[in-house]
């Protein structure tokens, strides 16, 4: 429904004016086509709303020699990179200086290896609607030129595998034409500003014409500048003519009704971190690290001899989540990436501390620095 902009004066509606286009429908009626619309074959349950198809049940047999490749070994961080990883930290940080860092002396360092498992699922979605656009003589691609394929059979293709792409397509054989509900055919509707009348109450001098005004020292009336002391303005949104193009057929009458399919690709993600530590699993998500595991397949099939069953568990729950009924499912994706942590325990000024570096970039995690010392840093 298109909503009336007003004008940036205070026009009023002057009521005692007479309304030059009364048969017109109001600007701002709220009118619903009615739904006597072409039965389609195949797709019944279309309305003006989206409106879900699930695919045909697609039988998938998964072929017999799939086997679960082998598993690499975990990444360690040596305790070299590890003292490293810090000293270069500390030096980073503006207020540190280099001797605190260098103060530090280090009792342990654990190393230890988190899984980040990671589930893909790329699926289809389609839904229908009825839609339109104004007609103005364009090619109508009606039933007389065939049956409407069903809405599955209807070829497209995504760019990308497990890359979210949304397409919108009209489907072949279902359009006609019909009078436009808004306006009833007639191709404008009454003015939502003036109400019709053309004209409207002068803002300036609230319809009388007349306004006062004090000048060299006195109060005079004067006749209203603003509409040469008419009282009345022609309405500006119509330009005096009381109606307004219809917003809907764009004053073209007629409407070109047809079947809008939508098919949204969706990649669809499930994942799993085991971290053994205090390290914030979130950062594991973010680290490198090497992949211990990979397999993409039209149905994947959960991991079950991983080394570390909390992964065969997580993978199980969520390959067996990754159900789509009303979609179908084109390709899927698992992977195992194995991200090292060091977790290092120092002293400094005689105060045990702990900190962790972790990921292939060997990134670290520092928050027991004592002493904040200036806004948004720490001190040693
Ligand atoms: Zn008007
Ligand atoms: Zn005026
Ligand atoms: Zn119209």
């Amino acid at each position: 429904m298109a909503s009336v902009v007003p004008d940036a004066d205070d026009d009023q509606v002057d009521e005692s004016e007479p309304v030059v286009c009364e048969d017109l429908v109001a600007e701002g009626s709220d009118a619903k086509p009615n739904i006597d619309f072409a039965t389609v074959p195949g797709y019944n349950n279309v309305r003006l709303d989206q409106s879900l198809l699930p695919p045909p049940p697609m039988d998938y047999i998964p072929p017999k020699d799939q086997k679960q490749p082998d598993f690499m070994s975990a990444p360690v961080i040596s305790e070299e990179t590890a003292r490293q990883a810090l000293l270069e930290y500390a030096a980073q940080q503006c207020c540190w200086g280099k001797g605190s860092a260098e103060k530090l002396t280090f009792k342990q360092l654990q190393s230890s290896t988190s899984y980040h498992y990671v589930l893909e699922t790329f699926t289809e979605e389609r839904s229908t609607k009825w839609d339109y656009d104004p007609f103005h003589g364009q090619h109508v691609d009606g039933p007389e030129f065939g049956p409407a394929p069903g809405p599955w059979d209807i070829s497209a293709t995504f760019k990308e595998f497990f890359k979210n792409e949304t397409q919108h397509h009209e489907v072949p054989h279902t359009a006609y034409v019909k009078d436009c509900h808004k306006c009833n055919a007639r191709g404008y509707v009454r003015c939502g500003k003036c109400h019709g009348r053309g004209r409207v109450k002068c803002g300036s001098c609230h319809g009388s014409g007349r306004k006062r005004v004090y000048r060299k020292g006195e109060h005079r009336v004067v006749s209203c500048s603003r509409c040469h002391g008419r009282g009345k303005r022609s309405c500006m949104r119509c330009g005096g003519d009381g109606r307004v193009k219809c917003p809907v057929c764009k004053s073209h009458c007629r409407l070109r009704w047809y079947i809008k399919l939508t098919i949204n690709w969706m990649n669809n993600i499930g994942e799993h971190i085991v971290e053994k530590t205090e390290l914030p699993d979130i950062l594991i998500s973010q680290a490198a690290g090497t992949m211990g595991f990979e397999d993409t397949q039209p149905r994947v099939i959960p991991i079950a001899r991983f080394p570390v069953p909390e992964i065969n568990d997580a993978s199980a729950r969520l390959v067996g989540s990754h159900q789509f009924p009303n979609r179908r499912i084109h390709m899927q994706h698992h992977i195992i990436r194995m991200v090292p942590v060091t977790q290092c325990f120092c002293q400094l000024k005689e105060k045990d501390m702990k900190y962790f570096v972790y990921g292939l970039e060997s990134r670290v995690h520092a928050p027991e620095y004592p002493d904040k010392c200036c806004w948004g840093c720490t001190i040693l």
